[in-house]
């Protein structure tokens, strides 16, 4: 009734108000909106890419190039929530070193450009879930969990590790500026899966800090925290000046 009456279901010949009955109308505007929701483009993943070509050693993009060196940027921090879902009988929280790594390798990437992270805690909880990083419901889902959990602060980007089901990815990002309406962006970190760089911190905040980069498009550059390799040390400038737009100036 609440569907038929929200979209006005109602034939004009024999009734003047929806009825409890799903009819040919009904079945017809479910088909539909079922059709356009899964045309939609799927949720993004970000794939791990192990035992790539060989990569040069380079931190900042401008400094090596030589062209973009005088780019400078405010000195400023961004705090980043951490959480753990936890099944019920895993006991040993596993995200201490991991986050440790993942920070650590954010401020490598992000010193040059003054920029930094500072990691917080949230409390984990208990979560007894996979999650398919491309299905919205699942992401949706642990979102709000995570957040009725512990609500963090909304200044700072919140980090939920996690189980990704059946997947490659070793991350995922979501947010407001993609489908899921209501949320600020987020990150999936999964807790079965590592980046041998330990990059994937950086390269999630990149695809959330800008429309353009919430999508599959990585950079060929094997050396770039953006693309897909194995071992990534390069901040482009054009990525960090997307960080410090979304993330860090105040
Ligand atoms: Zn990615």
């Amino acid at each position: 009734m609440v569907y038929k009456t929200k979209r006005g279901i109602v034939n004009p010949a024999y009734q003047k108000t929806a009825d409890n009955i799903v009819g040919k109308m009904t079945m017809a505007a479910l088909d539909q909106e079922m059709a356009k929701a899964e045309n939609r483009p799927p949720l993004l993943g970000c794939d791990t890419d192990i035992g790539g070509g060989p990569t040069t050693s380079r931190f900042r993009q401008g400094l090596v190039a030589g062209g973009v060196g005088q780019l400078e940027f405010v000195p400023a921090q961004l705090n980043v929530s951490l959480q753990e879902a936890l099944f019920e009988k895993e006991t040993i929280p596993g995200s201490s070193i991991r986050t440790v790594l993942l920070v650590a390798r954010a401020q490598l990437l992000l010193a040059p450009f003054n920029l930094r992270v500072a990691a917080t805690f949230l409390p984990s909880f208990i979560y007894q879930f996979t999650v398919g990083e491309r299905d919205e419901v699942d992401v949706r889902r642990i979102r709000t969990e995570a957040q009725t959990a512990s609500a963090g602060s909304a200044a700072s980007l919140l980090v939920i590790f996690c189980h990704l089901r059946n997947t490659k990815s070793t991350a995922t990002s979501q947010g407001e500026r993609t489908r899921i309406v209501g949320f600020k962006n987020f990150v999936l970190i999964n807790k079965d899966l590592t980046h041998p760089d330990q990059g994937t911190l950086l390269h999630e905040m990149i695809h959330c800090s800008n429309d353009r980069f919430m999508n599959d498009i990585h950079d060929d550059d094997r050396n770039s925290v953006y693309s897909r390799g194995d071992n990534r040390n390069l901040l482009r400038d054009e990525h960090a000046i997307s960080l410090n737009t979304a993330f860090f100036k105040s």
